[in-house]
């Protein structure tokens, strides 16, 4: 399941992010682009199967979405499109350099404020 594996793979950032400041992650958001072929409520399901017992558990996953980005290497131009394409719309080459839309991005980590939470240790 192809949900399933980018859902592990945002927990491993996010078990990471929250190691590295102390705190606990309580909501994330990350970018999905149009060729990334996510369907959001799986992500959501494998989000919430894949933190189950884990210090990620109950946190929420924020989903935005992302146009793909693409610069003509010819023309320069910028084509931006929710679906996919692979001519410039300007020129039509097909030199496009893709700037975004394929990945899934993690862009944003809300930690739980805990000055009050003394270190165990
Ligand atoms: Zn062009």
């Amino acid at each position: 399941m192809h949900e399933y594996s980018i859902a592990q793979h945002i927990a491993t950032i996010l078990s990471e992010v929250a190691r590295e400041h102390g705190k606990p992650v309580q909501a994330a958001t990350v970018t999905v682009g149009p060729m990334s072929m996510i369907v959001p409520e799986l992500l959501h399901e494998a989000w919430v199967a894949v933190t189950q017992g884990s210090p990620l558990e109950g946190s929420e996953l924020h989903i935005e979405h992302v146009p793909i980005c693409a610069r003509c290497q010819d023309c320069g131009h910028h084509t931006e499109s929710f679906t996919p394409f692979i001519k410039c719309e300007a020129c039509g080459s097909l030199r496009l350099k893709l700037a975004s839309g394929h990945e899934l991005q993690v862009i944003n980590a809300d930690l739980e404020d805990s000055e009050a939470v003394p270190d165990e240790s």
